[in-house]
């Protein structure tokens, strides 16, 4: 496990917790690795320290991390350069295909001399190790936060084993240094377990190309071979009997679904032309953003995606890519601008519109994550005066602005998580210990407003919510893009 170079100043380099930059203590010798605990500090020095911060002190700078994990790796295991040892034998290199793009080949030979030169390996080691960094390149795993944003590079050679499926049944869940196997579902013995090496939300297209490009396969499971929109994958993932948790947080998905979706679906395949139009244009102009240096560009290329997704908007069709994408993006840049509460009703959409058919299984790790943004975005909403929320979500009407209770719908959405999380991200994790802090703040305000906490139903809270999500669209055209005046000031 070796932390990605960019999060150097704010991972511990070897719990791999995220800090505050302010919290960690770098290594007074090379002045890479950081510390979160002289515990810490002890076990790595311990793991690989002793023999990489050497290294590192000669180096003019950090190196690449695939270079860090191979160079750690030859360290760790210094007979690996020989002949691969059983430990990563059963894996696949892919070198045919990896050479076939010369730049990258080229590249990874060159991280592989550093590595074989840092680790002073044999020379004659090189093709061995740019083998074995072939190895790396399609069967580590990518760390990350409970967000998903990036923290290091994980190679676990007996997890490397589990093979794709665009309806996975199982996930690959960090927790600092802790790397599990959950599942998704029910397993029987003697079935395989799938998990996804992608964000299989994306088109069909998207998702083959990627999977080729990244791991050389063509995919040929079910939801590729029969090109299942996430409705009919919905349907297929068994929610026809729903648990009762499924049935609380995806009610409405699942009353919709059989009434109207597929047969919308149906009606759309017979415009599929208009909707490819649609698609691609929205996806160029997504394209286009992301390349945008000011927020306010970035967000007027968006809502002009969002504009040419009109067809999707008429079908209701929200969870068709790249519809999700596409408010994401709007999404995120609503909270880079801290214009927080147009996040919150944007997210609400996402949640219910496109999350329930995209993650069909309400303990999916990123549905959970993404109820916990929800209430962290709650809570914010209810510490904002009242005249400031009217004004920063206009279009919503005044009434139902002042109707919500914003703590208690937090309230009841973490005493769903701590149902929910124990069985996506896994009892005694870090994620778990934050949803029970949250639990002890939102509990101690409940007690100062004097709310009855039994009084609170939690359908009650849903229909609440899905009335604000459904001014997503009149909040997505109103944000002017424009600096932020007031905006900056509620922040
Ligand atoms: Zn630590
Ligand atoms: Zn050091
Ligand atoms: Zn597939």
């Amino acid at each position: 496990m070796v932390v990605e170079k960019d999060v150097l100043d704010s991972v511990c380099s070897y719990c791999l917790l995220d800090k505050e930059p302010s919290e960690l203590k770098r290594c007074v010798a090379c002045k890479v690795a950081r510390y979160c605990s002289l515990v810490c500090q002890k076990a790595d020095w311990k793991l690989i320290h002793k023999s990489e911060c050497p290294i590192l002190c000669k180096l003019p700078g950090v190196p690449p991390t695939p270079t860090r994990a191979l160079y750690q790796y030859l360290l760790r295991y210094p007979k690996a350069g020989n002949e691969l040892d059983a430990w990563s034998a059963g894996l696949e290199h892919h070198v045919t295909d990896l050479k076939k793009d010369t730049k990258r080949w080229d590249e990874m030979v060159l991280q592989s001399r550093a590595a074989v030169d840092f680790s002073k390996s044999a020379p004659s080691k090189v093709e061995m190790v740019t083998r074995l960094l072939g190895i790396m390149a399609t069967n580590a795993f990518r760390a990350t936060l409970p967000d998903d944003s990036p923290i290091g590079l994980c190679f676990e050679p007996a997890l490397a084993l589990v093979n794709h499926s665009c309806s996975p049944n199982a996930f690959v869940m960090f927790d600092g240094r802790k790397v599990s196997l959950r599942a998704l579902e029910h397993i029987e013995k003697g079935d395989e377990v799938f998990i996804s090496y992608i964000d299989s939300t994306q088109g069909r297209e998207i998702r083959r190309k990627e999977l080729q490009q990244r791991y050389f396969f063509q995919c040929n499971c079910e939801k590729c071979t029969q090109d299942y929109s996430p409705y009919q994958a919905f349907q297929r993932a068994g929610l026809i009997n729903p648990s009762k948790i499924d049935a609380l947080l995806d009610r409405q998905a699942l009353d919709d679904h059989a009434t109207t979706r597929i047969p919308t679906m149906r009606q759309m395949s017979e415009d599929i032309e208009g909707f490819d139009r649609a698609s691609c244009k929205a996806s160029l102009l997504l394209d286009c953003s992301r390349g945008a240096e000011l927020q306010d560009e970035r967000l007027k290329l968006l809502r002009e995606a969002h504009v040419e997704l009109t067809p999707f908007r008429t079908h209701e069709v929200f969870a068709v890519p790249p519809y999700p994408t596409i408010l994401d993006e709007i999404y995120l840049t609503f909270v880079d601008n801290e214009r927080l509460a147009a996040a919150l009703v944007v997210l609400l959409f996402i949640f219910f519109n496109c999350d329930v058919y995209n993650w069909p299984k309400s303990t999916h790790p990123a549905r959970v994550t993404r109820l916990f943004t929800i209430v962290r975005l709650l809570k914010y909403v209810a510490s904002l005066e009242p005249t400031v929320l009217v004004e920063s979500l206009a279009p919503v009407p005044k009434e139902l602005l002042s109707r919500l209770d914003y703590i208690s719908t937090a309230h009841v959405l973490i005493t769903i998580m701590l149902e929910l999380g124990p069985l996506s991200h896994g009892e005694g994790t870090t994620f778990m210990a934050q949803i029970r802090e949250e639990m002890v703040d939102v509990e101690e305000v409940q007690r100062l407003r004097g709310v009855n906490v039994d009084m609170l139903k939690a359908g009650g809270t849903f229909n609440d919510l899905r009335s604000l999500s459904k001014y997503a669209f009149d909040v997505i055209e109103m944000q002017k893009v424009q600096k932020n005046g007031h905006t900056a000031d509620i922040a």
